[in-house]
């Protein structure tokens, strides 16, 4: 997918946010029921001395899904061990990480949506009886060994809950839902981080920044360091709203938030679809971008800007999408659809 500024999917240089971490519940900002709730569930296998039940954060990418994981394993007090879906091929992969934890220990494991099907059925007995069944050698002489595992704590994370197997996500005691954070978090996230990064920066100017960062702590502290950048060409010494908004502009980021990518998204659906309704896999046609990113990457937060609806026979773009791009709205749908919004209500399907 086209490199974006304002992608959530993590990135190289994103490294550099590792110092921008939080490191305790204490200092993590927003998600304040979930934060609330970790707190207690922890607190109480602290005092059991026993480990924390199954973890699920779900939710669209830079949330804070790794962040929480780690903080959750500082927590407690234990190793944090990381691994995600998509690495681990075989089921003795995940044997060797599993037999290698130590009591308590937490296994961090990253876009578990995507494990295969060996390593799942491997990962059922692993969660609810801490046993590992394998199967040694192969044809007649193969024999199945069970092997006692350390009590641990699986946390998993996935953009996608829906791609999770019903048996995987049963197994997870406490799911948590990350949602995209206010405005106001996402001030105190970029005042935070001008703080560690040594940026000056006005109240303002945080402000400008926090309501273009898409919901998202990832894209905050990436606009943040983008705008430092032209503020020290600039020669500006304090980065104010303005200082902010130059630079934004210059990045292709505008008031929403929204870069190309979206503007994009929005003017296919508008001019080439009438709005819609038009499938996701024809837009990821049209724009070539796979329909993956699409759904995880782009949509979710024109959904929660109130851009786009997802409606069973397709996306439909709001009224507020088409004054977003200064387009009118089509006075009638293509082919006897039923009208932009009448595909919004709940006798859509
Ligand atoms: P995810 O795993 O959901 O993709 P991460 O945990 O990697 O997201 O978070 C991305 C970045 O955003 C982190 O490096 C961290 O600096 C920042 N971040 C995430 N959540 C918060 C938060 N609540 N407060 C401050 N910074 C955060």
């Amino acid at each position: 997918m086209t490199e974006r500024l304002v992608g959530a999917a993590k990135r190289e240089e994103d490294e550099l946010e590792r110092t921008l971490r939080p490191q305790l519940l204490a200092d993590f900002t927003g998600q304040a029921r979930a934060r609330e709730n970790l707190a207690v569930f922890i607190e109480a296998a602290r005092k059991r001395g026993e480990a924390l039940d199954h973890v699920l954060f779900a939710g669209p990418p830079g949330l804070g899904k790794t962040t929480l994981a780690q903080i959750v394993a500082r927590e407690l007090g234990v190793n944090f061990r990381s691994t995600s879906g998509p690495v681990i091929s075989k089921a003795g992969d995940l044997a060797a990480l599993l037999t290698n934890l130590e009591p308590r220990d937490v296994l961090f494991i990253d876009e578990i949506h995507r494990l295969s099907p060996a390593v799942e059925e491997i990962l059922y007995p692993a969660m609810e009886d801490f046993q590992l069944d394998l199967i040694i050698g192969e044809g007649p002489g193969a024999r199945s060994v069970r092997i006692e595992l350390a009590p641990f704590t699986l946390v998993g994370a996935t953009t996608r809950t829906g791609l999770l197997t019903t048996p995987l996500r049963d197994r997870f005691g406490i799911p948590v839902r990350l949602n995209f954070y206010e405005i106001d978090e996402l001030e105190s996230i970029v005042r935070r981080g001008a703080s560690v990064l040594d940026i000056s920066m006005t109240a303002d100017g945080a402000h400008e920044i926090a309501r273009r960062a898409r919901g998202t702590p990832r894209v905050a502290g990436r606009l943040l360091r983008r705008v430092r950048d032209f503020a020290a060409v600039e020669g500006v010494t304090s980065i104010d709203a303005k200082a902010a908004d130059r630079a934004l502009q210059r990045l292709e980021v505008d008031e929403l938030g929204l870069d190309a990518l979206d503007h994009r998204y929005l003017r296919c659906i508008a001019v080439s679809f009438s709005g819609g309704p038009v499938g996701v896999e024809t837009i990821a046609a049209s724009l070539s971008e796979p329909r993956d990113a699409i759904e995880e990457i782009i949509e979710p937060y024109l959904i929660q800007q109130g851009l786009v609806n997802r409606t069973p026979r397709g996306r439909v773009l709001t009224a507020a999408a088409f004054a977003h791009i200064g387009l009118s709205v089509p006075s009638v749908s293509p082919a006897g659809q039923p009208g932009l919004f009448g595909a919004e209500g709940e006798g859509e399907a």
